[in-house]
């Protein structure tokens, strides 16, 4: 993608093409991406014209919004190349698919003796519902850790750490705070070798958005994302499971929609993926994450991955020199869109709210990654994230004022 076509792009959203009295240089999509046009007439279509209750009664509108839901179901199963749209869970967002995991196979299949691996780099959603899981159950939870100086995973912990005791392996596919791209096929690979009788869980949270995914070829029991890092609107996430493997696990939630019978004393349960899904659910976020995933496939997810880790390397090139600023993001250059750093002698949220002057949106405190954090040895961070919508005029700002920031600060340009 070239700057020409990125400024094209970036026409199709209201938030970017806005005039401000202050131009905002949008650094913060790893917290949350901004919609497209297109996303946003999606929705408010739903709402004007199909708007009913999905899979209740024979009327009209019921019908339409029954099809606008199944149909997302089927585009979110080609979208990461699921087998079938059964195995395609509609959530409100990744924290709660995996807190659905936590109790329909956590509290259900994992017994005294039995370990849970995660990773230090684990987002606190893939990590406190483990905590929880083991807590209840008496297993153990194990965790494997990152090489200090590359941020990689440490080959010589997951050699020690995966065996015939791995009951959960759940893992992130990019870190939202180092950018690290585990290498999740070949590990669940391996854990499968090692133990026979093992879910493997992919948090793809900070994945989806940036890279094509196929939950086929990774082989994993369980994929967990959100439509609002996504272009999508906030409120719609996905779960995605095997088939056989979701209709193995009891419901979580009961009531409307999720049952065969119903009688005074007990009930019985529809298959995947109704059976998980009571409630009315959120169609209109639906048909918003459909016009989302079309319009990130019409420009080629491909292409917005290639075009990002050239813009993440850009900027990655420009800080990484600079003698006053402390650099974690992963040194693979294949990483996520990620910047990761702190300022010498300056706290964080100073640094962000400086930038914030400036107009410069990043984010400061732990990313929701305090272990990863004190592993490190440090309290807490700022972080740029990067998307496809963002320029290296973007990134040139961001850079410049880095240097004002130490200024403001009384520090002086080392
Ligand atoms: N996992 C990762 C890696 C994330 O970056 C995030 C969001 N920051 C989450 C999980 C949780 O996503 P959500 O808040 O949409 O549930």
């Amino acid at each position: 993608l070239t700057q020409e076509e990125i400024l094209e792009i970036r026409k199709d959203f209201p938030y970017l093409s806005q005039e401000w009295d202050k131009k905002i240089v949008y650094l913060d999509s790893a917290a949350t991406t901004q919609k497209p046009q297109g996303v946003l007439d999606a929705l408010t279509d739903y709402y004007k014209f199909q708007n009913g209750n999905p899979h209740r009664g024979a009327h009209y509108l019921g019908q339409v919004a029954t099809e606008v839901f199944e149909e997302g179901r089927q585009v979110v199963a080609d979208f990461i190349g699921a087998k079938s749209p059964n195995e395609i869970i509609f959530t409100n967002n990744t924290t709660q698919s995996l807190n659905t995991l936590a109790y329909i196979l956590g509290l259900n299949k994992v017994k005294e003796g039995d370990e849970i691996v995660i990773s230090i780099l684990e987002h606190h959603s893939n990590l406190i519902p483990w905590q929880y899981v083991a807590e209840k159950t008496g297993a153990k939870l194990r965790y494997i850790y990152i090489d200090k100086d590359s941020k990689e995973l440490r080959e010589e912990d997951l050699d020690q750490i995966l065996s015939e005791k791995t009951k959960i392996l759940a893992l992130t596919a990019s870190s939202n705070t180092l950018g690290t791209l585990p290498k999740v096929k070949e590990i669940i690979q391996k854990a499968k070798a090692k133990s026979k009788d093992i879910y493997t869980i992919v948090d793809g949270a900070q994945a989806v958005p940036h890279h094509k995914v196929d939950v086929q070829d990774l082989d994993c029991d369980f994929y967990a994302f959100s439509g609002h890092k996504l272009l999508a609107p906030m409120g719609i996430g996905v779960l995605y499971g095997k088939e056989e493997k979701l209709n193995d696990l009891p419901p979580f939630f009961y009531g409307g929609e999720m049952i065969e019978y119903v009688y005074e004393d007990h009930s019985t349960f529809l298959k995947a993926p109704m059976r998980f899904e009571a409630g009315t659910q959120n169609v209109g976020g639906v048909k918003g994450l459909v016009a989302a995933i079309r319009y990130l496939q019409a420009i080629g997810l491909d292409e917005i991955d290639a075009y990002e880790g050239q813009l993440t390397q850009y900027c990655y090139d420009q800080v990484k020199d600079m003698d006053f600023l402390d650099l974690y993001t992963v040194k693979n250059n294949h990483r996520g869109s990620v910047i990761t750093f702190n300022l010498e002698g300056i706290h964080p949220h100073d640094v962000a709210s400086i930038m914030d002057s400036y107009g410069i949106a990043i984010r400061s405190g732990h990313h929701c990654t305090q272990p990863l954090h004190r592993y490190l040895g440090i309290n807490a961070s700022c972080r740029a994230s990067l998307a496809f919508y963002n320029t290296r005029e973007e990134v040139d700002q961001f850079v410049t004022h880095l240097n004002d920031v130490r200024r403001m600060m009384g520090l002086g340009s080392k």
